[in-house]
């Protein structure tokens, strides 16, 4: 005998029963069958309804009972031959109204008990049988229908009532002593207790039902056809990455199943573990999928976690107190305060201080549990030995499962690392020593990022999902966006990471799409976007509560400099393009610097330093293998660069610097780069970053602008400059007569820095630095004599823009 279980979704209309019915005729030619079946999907939950809706004098349970009729009415008639369709059509019309007459009492006496609502909801079960059962026969699949009240025997505990395997098997047994026809349709869900009360198996328990019969009939094999393809490495309605797993073992299914993977119902497992008896979950709608293997050994196939689950609706209760040290009992009172209530513990956790127990509970019973244990420690509470049991809610658990945890160390830091990255905060943990499951509690908010984050960290065959939040379009940000666009696939398939752009601004619009913006159009997107206010975009970007996110800023504005912080601390990572953070007070730097250590974001600025260079890398690799900086003489300004290796007599100097200014080497206003401020903004970062405190008043600067240039808008820098031509003229003459070249350079040496035009000789290092080239010498312990010196080019959109790329891609990757 095989068993064959078929869900609510598999049933839940004529279609999806015909489908049943094609699977049921294939499976009886090979082997005698058991079959059993939900209700019709959803049925249950309107029964339920009815009986509450009728306890609180409500009339419209009426119409409740009216849809319900309507619906197996209408399966019945599409599924029979008009000739059969009679006494189906008047069962289902006589258990309506024994529906009705029950439905009617209670709306009389205002009161619904346990028991029955057990009744009021065993007519989904008892319903959706018969259909099935009469139209298998009509399409010539011979059938008995068998009530599994008559079989399976339970305890009265109403909703959730606990079998007595015995007496079960004894009825099984004795009533196919005579031998077994080829199909049997047994109703799921429903037993009776001892005084032959209609009972129910808990919400989902048709799956427990065949596994009861499986047992019962040593079958051999279980299988549970539902609306999946198997058991999935995560809900497959949170992960949208979840894949099926092939095979699992009872131990793992039941983990999982016991930590919220809906598609068993946690008892069911243990029967057929019990016998050995394979478990094969099925989809319904793609009968031709392998689905999944559940049985006693699993072979390892390389992946040390098998699943994550989650259950919502936690109740985290901690009992905490002096008291409780080295007393034996504590524990046994506190459980057993619950167990009287009936209350089920899901997650237990003691500290090894035994100063506090905490116990995870379904949130419904949050209430009941503390009166219960405020009253079996009324003593000690009053003593103030133990504090009144605290009740926390709106959390959930979390739970990775696999057997083959136990030889991999390491599996908790990667999932709490993962977490904390992520701004998961973990309220409690449990291991079992079994070391099968890792659980751990949150908040009820975070359950999709932290399910997402953790498939992506254990499941590499799926994408790291990275979700950013761009602000700036200008020709930085543009040109991220294109190489963001063209870099898709690659990413993908070479990193594995999915690099989705979440939200995006400039300066006058901002929008934002929960399935990332396609980037083939994004300025007509934008043009349509809200009016642009950081503060709303900053809110907007931390309340979407998204894994992996990213914060760019490609902007030269302070006051999107001034949200890095609320964005650090949600445990967003910040690149930033713009120097304003970095190079304002030492205070607010180093404030930036320990938020992202503290909230484990990243805080990331290579940019900030010679557009796309590794300089600020480089630097901070140094000193983290040990490595001590004493000097840095470095040229810093590609604008500078190019403007002084331009200028050369042919231009005036205010044309060279347009130019410079039109090819986007300038910032936007040109003066913070010829007054030498950008490059005094850019030695305080590196001097910063290389562990030492430093602000801009400390720098000293030998500027070659004349004050009067300083004064007014843009235009008027340029007029001005024009008008300054002679001095310009003098200063590149100087430098040319003498056989020099001019450079903007900036020093760090003896904990001084000073930047300013210097003339350098051939035979100097800065001498050959063409176009708009940067370069930095290192002189550190290690790098005495001859420094450490990266070159290249220091400006640019392009390379500026593939600098921040990289800060993104570093963000990602850790
Ligand atoms: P049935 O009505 O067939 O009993 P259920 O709705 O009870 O079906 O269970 C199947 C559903 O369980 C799936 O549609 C899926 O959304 C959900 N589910 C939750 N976790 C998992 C998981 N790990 N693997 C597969 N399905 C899961
Ligand atoms: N019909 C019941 C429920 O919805 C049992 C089941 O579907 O397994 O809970
Ligand atoms: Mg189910």
């Amino acid at each position: 005998m095989q068993v064959l279980k078929f869900g609510g979704s598999s049933v839940a209309n004529a279609e999806n029963m015909n489908k049943v019915a094609g699977i049921i005729r294939e499976a009886v030619r090979r082997e005698p069958a058991a079959v059993v079946v939900s209700a019709l999907g959803g049925i249950t939950d309107i029964l339920i309804q009815c009986g509450t809706l009728a306890a609180s004098g409500d009339e419209t349970f009426r119409e409740k009972l009216q849809l319900i009729e309507e619906r197996h009415l209408e399966t019945a008639k599409s599924l029979l031959p008009v000739t059969q369709q009679s006494g189906m059509l008047s069962l289902i019309k006589q258990h309506i109204n024994e529906l009705e007459d029950i439905c009617n009492g209670i709306f009389l006496l205002g009161e619904l008990s346990p028991r029955t609502q057990d009744r009021i909801v065993s007519y989904g079960e008892l319903l959706s049988s018969r259909i099935l059962s009469a139209s298998l026969n009509a399409a010539h699949v011979p059938n008995t229908w068998l009530d599994s009240r008559q079989f399976i025997r339970t305890d009265s505990n109403f909703g959730y009532a606990s079998v007595d395997f015995d007496i079960t098997r004894q009825k099984i047994a004795s009533f196919f002593t005579g031998g077994q026809e080829s199909l049997y349709i047994f109703p799921g869900f429903i037993a009776t207790d001892e005084r032959g009360a209609t009972t129910t198996l808990g919400r989902g328990g048709s799956d427990y039902t065949a596994a009861i019969l499986a047992d019962a009939f040593n079958a051999s094999k279980l299988e549970i056809w539902t609306d999946v393809s198997g058991m999935m490495t995560a809900d497959p309605r949170i992960v949208t990455n979840a894949r099926v797993i092939p095979a699992i073992s009872y131990q793992e299914a039941m983990e999982l199943s016991h930590f919220g993977a809906k598609v068993i119902y946690p008892p069911t497992i243990q029967p057929v573990m019990n016998k050995k008896i394979p478990v094969w979950i099925k989809n319904t709608f793609a009968p031709q999928d392998a689905g999944t293997l559940v049985e006693n050994k699993v072979t390892v196939n390389g992946n040390t976690i098998r699943g994550i689950s989650s259950i919502n609706s936690i109740a985290l209760l901690s009992l905490e107190g002096s008291g409780m040290v080295g007393i034996p009992g504590f524990s046994r009172r506190l459980f057993e305060a619950l167990s009287n209530e009936k209350i089920n513990v899901i997650l237990i956790t003691q500290g090894s201080s035994e100063h506090s127990i905490c116990v995870g509970i379904d949130e419904k019973f949050a209430e009941k549990a503390r009166s219960a244990v405020d009253r079996a420690f009324d003593y000690e509470i009053s003593v103030k030995k133990v504090e009144p049991l605290v009740v926390e809610k709106d959390l959930s658990i979390l739970a990775l499962v696999g057997e083959n945890m136990k030889s991999h160390p390491g599996i908790s830091g990667k999932m709490f690392g993962a977490l904390g990255r992520n701004g998961v905060n973990v309220r409690a943990i449990a291991q079992g020593s079994s070391e099968k499951n890792i659980s751990a509690v949150i908040a009820t908010r975070d359950v999709k990022k932290a399910l997402n984050v953790l498939h992506e960290e254990y499941f590499e065959t799926t994408y790291k999902q990275i979700n950013l939040f761009i602000v700036g379009t200008g020709n930085v940000g543009g040109k991220l966006l294109a190489q963001l666009q063209q870099q898709q696939a690659y990413l993908q398939h070479q990193l594995r990471l999915q690099v989705r752009v979440v939200g995006l601004a400039n300066s006058r619009k901002m929008m934002f799409n929960d399935e990332g913006l396609s980037l083939d159009n994004w300025p007509a997107l934008l043009a349509e976007g809200a009016p642009m206010d950081i503060d709303l975009f900053v809110r907007a970007a931390q309340s979407r509560n998204l894994r992996n996110a990213v914060f760019v800023d490609v902007t030269a504005n302070e006051k999107v400099a001034h949200s890095y912080d609320k964005l650090l601390q949600k445990s967003m990572s910040v690149v930033a393009c713009n120097k304003i953070a970095c190079s304002s007070s030492f205070e607010s730097y180093k404030k930036l610097k320990d938020l992202a250590r503290e909230y484990n974001s990243r805080f990331l600025f290579e940019t900030n330093v010679g557009a796309g260079l590794p300089i600020i890398g480089t630097l901070n690799d140094l000193l983290r293998s040990g490595d001590q900086v004493n000097r840095i003489e470095a040229v810093l300004s590609g604008t500078l660069n190019y403007v002084f290796n331009h200028y050369n007599g042919e231009k005036s100097f205010s044309k060279v610097v347009r130019d410079a200014q039109d090819e986007g080497y300038t910032e936007p206003d040109p003066r913070l780069d010829l007054s030498g401020t950008d490059v005094m903004r850019k030695i305080m970062i590196l001097v910063r970053e290389s562990g030492r405190q430093l602000e801009m008043d400390q720098i000293a600067n030998e500027g070659f602008l004349p004050a009067s240039c300083m004064d007014g808008t843009v235009d008027d820098f340029y007029a001005e400059m024009e008008k300054q031509e002679p001095h310009f003229r003098k200063l590149y003459e100087a430098a040319k007569s003498a056989g020099n070249k001019l450079k903007f350079v900036a020093q760090f040496e003896n904990g001084s820095a000073s930047v300013g035009l210097q003339q350098v000789g051939p035979d100097q290092d800065f001498y050959n630095l063409y176009g708009k080239d940067n370069v930095v010498l290192f002189y550190t312990d290690r790098y005495r004599e001859q420094p450490l010196v990266v070159k290249g080019a220091g400006a640019g959109s392009e390379v500026t823009a593939s600098g921040v790329f990289a800060d993104i891609i570093r963000a990602a990757q850790s």
